[in-house]
């Protein structure tokens, strides 16, 4: 199964890509994840992406499209994977779509977690107060006013990331802020439908 989970920061894409993986058994391909990871290692792409994601703007295009290229070659994600995070522009899309065709691949799906933007600052709040109550490191995009950028830059360069799935007939949207359990039940009924 192949699925892109779309949503502002905040939305839950993670939370249910952690659930899915382990239901279906496929990778959640989350490019915050990878770009982290660079970062903590200290690689060519670590280091450039480091002061951009601080700041909560977007990295370039070509560093995206060419870090999901070579990990979907991966021999795990050769029966499907879950893209969280990735794409967050339109020319990541067309990358994506191109990146498939030629691989003569499909999307199963692509979910997009509906969600009250004013509420997502108190959430995030909130996952930083529980991440530092289990003793681990706080994502420093977490800050409130960075958590803020980070919405200006959904609004400006991901929302538009949605109607190119809904014009092609691929998009399913589903009430993010929902219960956990409900946006689940509701993700695992349009994964059984398909698109
Ligand atoms: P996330 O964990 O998905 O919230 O991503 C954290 C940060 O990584 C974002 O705020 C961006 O700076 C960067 N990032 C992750 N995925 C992408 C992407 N597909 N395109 C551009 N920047 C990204």
């Amino acid at each position: 199964m192949r699925l892109i989970l779309l949503g502002p920061p905040g939305a839950g894409k993670g939370t249910q890509a952690t659930r899915l993986m382990s239901k279906h058994g496929i990778p959640q391909l989350s490019t915050g994840d990878m770009l982290r990871a660079a970062v903590a290692a200290g690689t060519p792409i670590g280091k450039k992406a480091k002061a951009v994601m601080d700041a909560g703007q977007l990295v370039a295009d070509e560093i995206m499209v060419g870090i999901i290229a070579d990990r979907i070659e991966e021999a795990d994600a050769q029966r499907g994977f879950i893209l969280d995070g990735f794409p967050r522009t339109v020319a990541q899309a067309d990358a994506l779509d191109a990146m498939l065709k030629n691989k003569g691949l499909k999307l199963d799906a692509v979910v997009e977690l509906v969600v009250d933007q004013a509420a997502l600052v108190g959430r995030i709040v909130n996952r930083a107060k529980e991440t530092a109550a289990r003793g681990e490191p706080v994502r420093r995009d977490d800050d409130p006013e960075v958590f803020k950028t980070r919405l200006e830059a959904y609004n400006r360069d991901t929302a538009v990331v949605s109607p190119y799935y809904a014009q092609r007939g691929q998009l399913t949207r589903i009430d993010g802020m929902a219960p956990i359990d409900r946006v689940a039940l509701a993700m695992d009924t349009a994964l059984a439908r398909g698109t």
